[in-house]
């Protein structure tokens, strides 16, 4: 019987992990699809607090890891496939094994947004990707394509420009939900070239299994256009990983847990952290924090219990 199961290793989960550990409550961490979340996907971050210079993205989170584990936190790889949460003890199915503790912390994030379309899905690990520090570096002097208008966008289009002949940026409106200094940065990037009120139809060639070229649309002209392309990257935000909690966690219409004040849920004993229930700052930062409360709302409710 576990004190605490922390699902998901990115800065929300390596942070509960780390103050639950210091409680000695010997948390165990589920990894994850995505060990080390969102960070394990980014380069430099210069907006987490003590870094001046900033620091990789990856380096972060293996330090928070690193942190949790000096405490007495147990990593274990793995997904939870399955979770039970209708009595006390929890159980949680962690790829056919269940598992039973006493509280858990749902820090499971959110996973990158696809089109949609056919193609895309047929033409993923073939020029088609979510994430441009894990791909970027294939596609040297080739012709990239970055769809989205957020902040994700403009810093994968940026980072992509170290690899890319050049970067064409197509985002459905003409207005950008990006921050203005990630924007400007794009913008003056001149290897980055704005391709705005576009859709794509469609990525090409799934008959040869690899990516030649899209089939954009103007949302404003109707105007089509063709463009050839060796790289496509999707950057349009994410969802939430919430699906084994349909039914046992109240979730809002997108599958973002929803808050009961603090770190809690509408189940006593299981507390949110993280990106799977922010959807507004979503920040490595912010994530830690809801770490932080997390596991001081799981340490209190433990001792409430008597344990
Ligand atoms: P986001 O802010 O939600 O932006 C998603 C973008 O994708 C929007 O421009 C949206 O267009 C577009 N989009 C969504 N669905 C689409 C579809 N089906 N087809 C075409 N376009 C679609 O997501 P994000 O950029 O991933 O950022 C998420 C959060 O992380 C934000 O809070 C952001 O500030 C943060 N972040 C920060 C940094 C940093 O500071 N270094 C880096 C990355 C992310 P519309 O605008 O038309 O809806």
């Amino acid at each position: 019987m576990r004190n605490v199961v922390i699902i998901g290793s990115g800065c929300a989960g390596n942070t509960a992990a780390i103050y639950a550990a210091r409680a000695s409550l010997k948390p165990l961490v589920i990894g994850g699809h995505e060990p080390g979340g969102q960070l394990s996907l980014t380069t430099l971050v210069e907006n987490f607090p003590g870094f001046p210079e900033g620091i990789d993205g990856p380096v972060l989170v293996e330090r928070m890891k690193q942190q949790a584990e000096h405490f007495g936190a147990e990593y274990r790889h793995g997904s939870v496939i399955e979770a039970d949460l209708s009595r006390r003890p929890f159980r949680l199915n962690v790829d056919g094994e269940w598992i039973e503790t006493r509280t858990v912390i749902v820090a499971s994030g959110a996973s990158a947004r696809w089109l949609g379309l056919e193609s895309e899905q047929k033409l993923i690990g073939r020029g088609v990707s979510s994430c441009a520090t894990c791909d970027g570096f294939f596609y040297r002097d080739k012709q990239i394509m970055v769809v989205g208008g957020g902040d994700s966008a403009m810093e994968e289009a940026n980072f992509l420009t170290r690899f890319g002949r050049n970067v064409m940026l197509v985002h459905r409106r003409d207005e950008f939900r990006a921050s203005k200094i990630m924007l400007d940065r794009a913008r003056n990037n001149p290897k980055i070239e704005f391709v705005t009120n576009t859709v794509v139809e469609e990525i090409e060639d799934v008959s040869k299994g690899v990516v030649t070229g899209v089939k954009l649309r103007n949302v404003v002209t109707g105007e089509r256009s063709h463009r050839a392309i060796d790289g496509f990257f999707v950057a349009i935000g994410h969802i939430p990983n919430t699906k084994i909690f349909r039914g046992q966690l109240d979730l809002d219409a997108d599958g973002y847990i929803l808050s009961h004040g603090g770190a809690r849920t509408n189940i006593a004993g299981v507390f949110h952290a993280g990106d799977v229930q922010d959807r507004v700052y979503r920040q490595a930062i912010t994530a830690s924090g809801a770490g932080c409360m997390a596991a001081i709302e799981a340490e209190r409710f433990l001792e409430q219990e008597g344990h």
